[in-house]
């Protein structure tokens, strides 16, 4: 980029930013917002173009505490580049509360101070949407309905479900509902949900007779104008690895990842996959007749595919079902102990058997069912009476959903990785009956997210209020795979607060240390907490690490006390703040306890949290089946899980969960944390070594 353009740039930026101080209601300036403009702008001036390579001068990490101002401090450098550049904007967020922001506060009154029109957008995946075809035909409205039910239902509808969703068709029909999942009539259950929604590979597009009425398309339409979109970290993971066209192409587009720390989660499980061993019988068995309909609609066809197909259900029926009889009688997973982890991901003999013989028969399937998809698209684009093939289309659209899913699963389980991959056996509890589910999942994003977007990437902004741990960036880096991109900026910026005269940070001597004697820790608890908050005027809120632990502390508090805590779990969340803000404005105390979920995502200024009581660290044992693969390959290659997962992990909450203290800058507040492992334990320092800098009491 010249040197011209980057004046021009710069000044653009200056000229926005001058109408936002001058007209937003109660503008601040801060230092941490203005630094996020240098900053970004310098990553954005090394966007690449598809062929440039990348050694990761094209991504910065940006830390922004609370107070920064951090949405301002990316949306308007990042519009002014992408009006520039002609690229465009994608803003990922990790939660939908961030999303409705954006979308009806931020980006309509920046577009009002903007110095250039600029349009907006959000984005949603396609499965957020109703599918005009399939909501008619679950609806029994239309004289396909039977056929398509073969591939959807278990079992004939039931009579309710069908008045359902005519209603929900009626709605969509008359205008009434805009075909959203959010918006959804309240009688369509989220369980009946993935039988409208707009899957992929039953879509008709263009050739739909609903496509110019079809919401999905119409939202992406809508994207089409758009130069800025916000979106959410699972859609655009997806999006870009299924290369779906949803999004814009990585290569023209300038990412803005906020609430970054959610990406390295939303990763793993993107690339995950799963099957029900005895609901795949079930479809297995059916899939056939669907099979011979397409057949019937291809001319040309000489029943090969048909027959090959027919020969690879059987088999993998056989195989299946096999394997089904084998666990019922072998116990290897039991409603007692539901989850049987694959060390080392290493299948036991029988399974690495059954994975050898499954995982090319579910390929070879997928192959095929594909292939007569293929054949019935390409028949119906040739033919005068397209409208005859949709039916068919819709159907084995829907199992070829399921022969991938089936053909992923079994691939990865087979697939020896290094790191190596997550698999694990899990009974399933469906109420009246149960599934033997497979689970194979990567146990890191690294690998994936630095093939499929670092690199691909224009350039890209990662920010949260937390990404540092133990003072660097190092950990939040190896999660995402920027580690091998060595160019890759980081940043903090500077907080408006002063966090010494602000806030007090205390440690008072227990006499129960939580790992060795947790009941007795427990017991301390139930006097330790009324003793900290003695002199509380206003709101506090206890966190904890564990709900059984929350609930015991609650019996043995003193009647009196417990008249001020309102607990997590006994009404709705929006309730209990509720009452919480109506409490202290009424000039009551009131205590909240809660547990990770009200440590992280909790925003209560001012009088609401004058206290914050930690009764515990927040170590995550590593008790998900990744979360012990990881620990286990660790281990084995001669790391330490301890302190490089969990201590990592432990301090990235606990920042979190300390911030819930000080949230605006004349806020003042106690950060009291009832666990002597900060002071006794080596780790205690490193963990403490990451927090602002209260004052301390120790
Ligand atoms: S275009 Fe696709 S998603 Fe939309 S109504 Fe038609 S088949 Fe359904």
């Amino acid at each position: 980029m010249t040197s011209d353009i980057q004046q021009e740039i710069s000044e653009q930026i200056e000229s926005f930013y001058q109408a936002v101080k001058e007209n937003w209601p109660g503008f601040k300036t801060r230092v941490g917002q203005e630094q996020m403009f240098a900053q970004i702008g310098q990553t954005l001036s090394h966007a690449k173009s598809p062929k440039d390579s990348r050694d990761g001068d094209h991504i910065l990490v940006i830390e922004g505490k609370t107070g920064v101002g951090k949405t301002l401090g990316y949306l308007i450098p990042a519009i002014v580049f992408s009006k520039r550049m002609n690229k465009r904007v994608i803003i990922s967020t990790g939660t939908v509360a961030l999303q409705e922001q954006l979308i009806q506060k931020d980006l309509p009154a920046l577009a009002e101070l903007s110095p250039f029109p600029f349009e907006y957008a959000l984005a949603k995946g396609r499965g957020r949407y109703v599918c005009n075809i399939r909501l008619e035909q679950v609806s029994g409205k239309t004289k396909q309905s039977a056929l398509f039910e073969d591939a959807n239902w278990d079992g004939p509808p039931k009579e309710k479900d069908i008045d359902h969703f005519a209603n929900a068709l009626n709605s969509l029909n008359q205008g009434q509902w805009n075909g959203e999942k959010d918006t959804a009539p309240p009688e369509i259950s989220d369980s009946m949900w993935p039988r409208i929604a707009a899957e992929r590979s039953s879509c008709l597009g263009r050739h739909c007779q609903r496509f110019n009425v079809c919401p999905y398309f119409n939202a992406r339409r809508e994207l089409v104008k758009a130069d800025v979109i916000v979106a959410n970290h699972d859609l655009v993971i997806s999006t870009i690895a299924s290369g779906s066209k949803i999004l814009p192409d990585p290569s023209e587009t300038l990412y803005v990842f906020d609430e970054a720390h959610h990406l390295p989660q939303v990763g793993i499980a993107h690339f995950a996959s799963s099957v029900g061993l005895i609901a795949s019988t079930r479809w297995l068995e059916k899939i056939m007749t669907a099979v011979l309909r397409a057949d019937a609609l291809l001319p040309e066809s000489s029943g090969k595919i048909a027959e090959e197909i027919h020969d690879l259900v059987t088999d993998l029926i056989q195989h299946t079902k096999q394997l089904i009889n084998s666990l019922r009688l072998s116990n290897f997973v039991t409603h007692d102990q539901a989850i049987h982890r694959f060390k080392h991901g290493e299948l036991s003999e029988e399974f690495a058997n059954e994975a050898q013989t499954m995982g090319p028969l579910a390929i070879a399937l997928n192959n095929r069912v594909s292939k007569i998809l293929q054949q019935l698209n390409d028949q119906r684009n040739n033919s005068i009476d397209k409208d005859s093939y949709s039916p068919a289309i819709l159907e084995m659209g829907s199992y070829q959903a399921k022969t991938e899913n089936l053909s992923n699963t079994w691939h990865l389980m087979q697939a020896d990785a290094n790191p190596p991959i997550a698999k694990w056996l899990e009974w399933q509890d469906l109420g009246s009956t149960f599934d033997f589910k497979l689970h194979a999942s990567p146990i890191s994003a690294a690998q994936n997210l630095a093939q499929s977007l670092w690199s691909t990437s224009s350039a890209a902004i990662l920010t949260s209020a937390t990404l540092r741990t133990l003072g660097d960036f190092k950990y939040f880096l190896n999660q995402v795979g920027l580690n091998w991109f060595p160019k890759t900026n980081t940043f903090e910026a500077e907080s408006p607060f002063d966090y010494e005269n602000q806030g007090t940070f205390v440690v008072p001597d227990m006499l129960a240390c939580p790992s060795a004697n947790s009941e007795g820790h427990t017991q301390e608890l139930s006097t330790e907490i009324p003793n900290q908050l003695s002199d509380l005027r206003h709101g506090a809120l206890v966190l904890f690490t564990s709900k059984k632990q929350m609930k015991q502390v609650y019996e043995d508090l003193p009647e009196e006390f417990l008249q001020d805590v309102l607990m997590q779990g006994d009404m709705p969340r929006s309730q209990l703040i509720l009452q919480h803000e109506t409490r202290v404005k009424q000039g009551h105390r009131s205590i909240l306890f809660g547990m990770q979920s009200f440590g992280e995502g909790l925003d209560l200024p001012g009088k609401l949290c004058e206290v914050v009581v930690i009764t515990k660290l927040p170590f995550a044992p590593p008790d998900s089946p990744i979360e012990e693969a990881k620990a286990e390959w660790l281990e084995k290659n001669q790391g330490n899980p301890f302190y490089e997962i969990s201590v990592p992990a432990a301090a990235l909450k606990l920042q979190q969960w300390v911030g819930r203290g000080i949230r605006t800058e004349t806020d003042h507040a106690t950060i009291v944390v009832l666990d002597q492992r900060l002071k006794t334990k080596p780790y205690g320092k490193k963990l403490m070594a990451g927090l602002p800098p209260f004052k301390r009491v120790m």
